[in-house]
């Protein structure tokens, strides 16, 4: 074995010849899955690049203002940039939107008034959505202004119950709101076809009715978006795929010209709108992000694959499995004991370009009954486009993994999981 080969620097960095042998193998069966992934990547990345020729993005663009940010015109033309990318008549890109709860927060806040009724046709929303809809109470939610909530579950096959849409839709109904991830519920993640299907069966009964999907983490895994499919509003967090991992904070609502307005006048205040807000020193993070997204999102979702088929090949149920089509990033691996789970956060942490010295370990987490390990050593903190794993430490020992700025890198990570597992006993021989 020479100096200078892959095993020799795979050794070095701490995984074993039989580790890396098992992974190559499987590496191998999936060179026709990659194909179309990096397919996908580069339809994708001439739709980004369009964008930003249409828009005319210019020197200019990568400049700030601080403020109030009045004229921005790289702002301004970062939004013309999204809503070109996701064919949408307008967009609110900003850092002013915390978090991804925020900009979907903005998005429902703007679009509902007192009276109205929201419907989630895709089952239990996000976590975080629960205190917004205030379907736990909660200081200022919706609930609370007076906007009523009802749920319309996915039929256990994890499709859209379209029977149970129709007949849940009242004259009260203003919007419907559809996750496309699967978040931490084990349901399939919904595919852009079968939003569209949905879209279409909500505007069927009433076309006025708002169709916004929680967008997050399923940016570029597919040649369109759900805005294609006629969303009127898609939104996401930018420490996720859109971001590409440069961008440091923010959220995006792209959408109609009217739902985009109504988020506007939410996120600042009436009168304001979007008119205000400084980009400060960030845009040339958010553009150069956003360009590389398409090829950033691609190396996550390999390492997503692999994860998978690795797990699968060594007897660990995991969702999706290592053959069915994608449709976000996140890869559930059902490990079984709360030693597995620490063992695979052990390794992708060890495998971090940051804080790889460091050692996860359980914590109680606010909101979350149970201890929960989370590995993650990110440049941007809490970054889950970088690669990163959680669990929390209860039956059947699940352990969400995502991410990867690089396909080396995540590849890596995924091995180093695998090596810490065999490290502490808990595979046979590979
Ligand atoms: C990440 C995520 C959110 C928002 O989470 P934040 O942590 O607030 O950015 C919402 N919905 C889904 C499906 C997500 O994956």
């Amino acid at each position: 074995m020479n100096e200078y080969s892959l095993q020799s620097i795979y050794q070095e960095n701490g995984i074993d010849p039989d580790v890396l042998r098992f992974g190559e193998a499987a590496c191998g069966e999936l060179k026709g899955r990659f194909l179309e992934i990096d397919e996908t990547a580069e339809y994708n990345q001439l739709k980004v690049l369009k964008a930003f020729h249409d828009a005319r993005v210019s020197e200019a663009c990568l400049s700030g203002t601080t403020g109030y940010g009045y004229n921005d015109i790289g702002r301004e033309t970062l939004e013309e940039v999204y809503a070109g990318t996701f064919h949408t008549e307008a967009a609110l890109v900003r850092p002013l939107i915390g978090c991804g709860t925020h900009a979907l927060a903005i998005a429902l806040f703007g679009n509902l008034r007192p009276g109205d009724e929201m419907i989630s046709i895709a089952g239990k929303p996000y976590d975080t959505l629960e205190e917004v809809i205030g379907i736990r109470p909660s200081a200022g939610s919706l609930m609370e202004y007076g906007i009523r909530y009802r749920q319309v579950d996915l039929k256990p096959d994890g499709s859209f119950d379209f029977e149970g849409i129709r007949n849940a839709i009242s004259p009260a109904t203003k919007l419907v709101t559809i996750q496309r991830s699967k978040g931490y519920e084990t349901r399939r993640t919904l595919s852009v076809k079968q939003i569209g299907e949905a879209v279409r069966a909500v505007k069927a009964v009433r076309p006025d009715i708002v169709c916004m999907v929680d967008n997050c983490y399923g940016e570029f895994v597919e040649r369109t978006e759900p805005s294609d499919e006629g969303a009127d509003m898609i939104v996401g967090s930018l420490i996720k795929n859109p971001g590409g991992g440069l961008a440091p904070c923010g959220g995006y609502i792209c959408g109609t010209k009217e739902c985009v307005e109504r988020s506007a006048v939410r996120m600042t205040c009436p009168g304001l709108g979007s008119e205000i807000g400084p980009s400060l020193t960030l845009n040339p993070s958010f553009y150069q992000g956003f360009f590389l997204a398409p090829v950033v999102t691609a190396s996550a979702l390999k390492a997503a694959i692999f994860a998978a088929s690795l797990y699968e090949k060594l007897g660990f149920p995991v969702i999706p499995d290592g053959h069915e089509d994608r449709h976000d990033i996140i890869q559930a691996v059902t490990l079984g004991t709360p030693e597995g789970v620490r063992a695979f956060c052990r390794g992708i942490q060890s495998a971090s370009p940051v804080d790889a010295h460091v050692t996860p370990e359980p914590w109680d987490m606010p909101g979350y009954d149970d201890p929960v390990i989370m590995a993650a050593g990110a440049f941007v903190s809490g970054s889950s486009i970088e690669l990163s794993a959680d669990g929390p430490l209860r039956p059947p020992y699940n352990v969400y993994f995502q991410g990867g700025l690089t396909w080396p890198s995540a590849k890596y990570g995924v091995l180093m999981s695998v090596q810490h597992l065999k490290n502490a006993g808990l595979i046979g021989s590979l």
